[in-house]
């Protein structure tokens, strides 16, 4: 079985720490028990990443799209033969089962897999010109990319921040979460076997605050990457502004479900459950306020405590787990804050509502209902295993629910009817929408949001796209 390994930063090629470094510990959640200590960086370990960074940048940006691809390909391989090391180590920092860290590495590697194709096909174009002239139109890297990536997807996320800079020719400096920094450096590593250069790839961790104040001040930044809250996400975008740097912002969502009266009931809860308390309800995409039909409203309800009741809670590593703990000691005191909050309000309570055992971060899947609007559960992102099903009687009044919050991130619906479903795409306020199905996204469709969900699209060609500036050179 797999060590949880030393902890370290990746700085110019080097496995920086000790010293008089303050450092962050990092807890299994499933046991509250000490993993490692995390070195975090200080101002010179910052300065350090931005000049390896200044000059991977020089050198990566004239690699041919062939070498690039070959280090993608090659990450691709080593993560497949080192995927049960690596998702053990990401259940271990963040507590997720081992099936979902596994289909974590199986995400990561399909995308750099995709990205190795794509970043051949990065074309400009020709104008038409008088003759004797020529304009072009050209792409080229947008530059060194400062990327912060949460922990609740703690292999795929910092995946999605290597990939595609790396894949358009930028260099990349990653803070990964402290809470699941293994994970992260696991990722980076395979690109770094795979002949990555290591003053493209470079991970530090630090206080958060301080790493991002200190990255974004830098000129030698030229591209904001973050996923995480819109509050925090706002605040880098002020940063990032005072340089004018590039941003793409994956921030939070309040994912509506609309489900229609005229839908097998039972096979939208088989699908939807399951998929709610995914990482324990921590997911940006997470289905939260599951709008009804009145006509199935008491039926769905029904159904979906039976089910979330049913739900085996425990250590990730359990084979027989399906939902493991919340990544850290926040979570359920948020979860508390808002089921007590909705409570007092008149919402009904249905299934969970509480802390699970008396170690680790344990919440057991909850279920309410007819939760007023003025709840904090109603327009604050839950981030966690708490599930919202209100009734509604006419398709309008479900949509007007669904865009009521600034947020618009994925947008969830059931029907069978062909007439709706398009009026439903073309209706909701949503970066994705899906009808029918629980799969937003892939590693060759844009995943990003709108409104305070942010802005810039990951994976996909549009998430290369992201990396890249034009250029227009006109010749006579
Ligand atoms: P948080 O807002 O403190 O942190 C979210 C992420 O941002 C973490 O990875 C953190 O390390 C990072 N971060 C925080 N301050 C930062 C700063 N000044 N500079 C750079 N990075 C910074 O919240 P949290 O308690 O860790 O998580 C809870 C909330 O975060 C949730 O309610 C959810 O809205 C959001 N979140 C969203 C995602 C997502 O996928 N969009 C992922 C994780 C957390």
């Amino acid at each position: 079985m797999t060590a949880y390994p030393q902890l370290h930063m990746m700085i110019d090629g080097e496995r920086v720490s000790g010293g008089d470094r303050a450092t962050h510990r990092v807890v299994n959640p499933a046991t509250g028990e000490t993993l490692g200590e995390l070195p975090l960086a200080t101002n010179d370990d910052l300065d350090r990443a931005l000049d390896a960074a200044q000059r991977g940048f020089r050198r990566w940006r004239h690699s041919t799209a062939h070498e690039r691809a070959a280090v993608l390909q090659g990450a691709a391989r080593l993560l497949h033969e080192r995927a049960d090391a690596l998702a053990r180590i990401a259940t271990l920092e963040e507590g997720k089962t081992f099936a979902e860290a596994k289909s974590e590495v199986g995400m990561v590697a399909g995308l750099f897999n995709f990205y190795a194709g794509e970043c051949q096909r990065i074309y400009g174009r020709t104008l038409v010109r008088p003759v004797g002239m020529r304009s072009t139109v050209t792409k080229e890297p947008v530059g060194p990319v400062a990327a912060f990536a949460p922990w609740n997807f703690p292999l795929s996320n910092p995946g999605r921040k290597l990939g595609a800079p790396i894949a358009a020719g930028c260099s990349v400096i990653l803070k990964s979460a402290e809470e699941t920094p293994a994970s992260a450096l696991g990722v980076l590593q395979c690109l770094l076997d795979a002949g990555l250069p290591p003053e493209v790839g470079q991970a530090v961790f630090g206080v958060p605050d301080h790493v991002s104040r200190h990255l974004l001040a830098s000129p030698i930044i030229r591209k904001l990457s973050f996923t995480g809250s819109t509050v925090i996400g706002r605040h880098l975008m002020k940063l990032a502004a005072e340089d004018l740097k590039r941003t793409t912002m994956e921030l939070g969502g309040h994912g509506p479900v609309l489900v229609f009266d005229d839908v097998d009931t039972s096979r939208v809860l088989d699908a939807m459950v399951p998929y709610k308390f995914r990482n324990a309800g921590q997911v940006c995409v997470a289905p939260t306020r599951f709008i009804v039909q009145e006509g199935i409203f008491d039926d769905f309800v029904r159904g979906f405590a039976e089910r979330a009741a049913a739900i085996k809670v425990g250590n990730g590593l359990d084979p027989v787990t399906r939902m493991g703990p919340m990544a850290n000691a926040r979570r359920p005191e948020a979860m508390e804050r808002m089921i007590a909050d909705a409570v007092a309000r008149g919402a009904r309570l249905h299934a969970g509502g509480d802390r699970i055992g008396n170690q680790g971060f344990f919440f057991a899947p909850t279920v309410l209902s007819n939760v007023p609007l003025d709840a904090e559960l109603m327009n604050e992102e839950p981030f966690g295993p708490i599930a919202i099903i209100n009734p509604y009687v006419g398709q309008d009044d479900m949509v007007a629910e669904a865009n009521r919050l600034p947020y618009g991130l994925a947008a969830y619906n059931w029907t069978e009817n062909a007439s709706r479903q398009r009026r439903l795409a073309r209706e909701l306020e949503a970066g994705m929408v899906t009808i029918n199905t629980t799969a937003v996204g892939g590693a060759d469709s844009p995943f990003g949001g709108v409104k305070w969900s942010g802005h810039g699209s990951e994976d996909g060609p549009e998430g290369l796209e992201a990396c890249l500036v034009t250029k227009a050179v006109h010749e006579a």
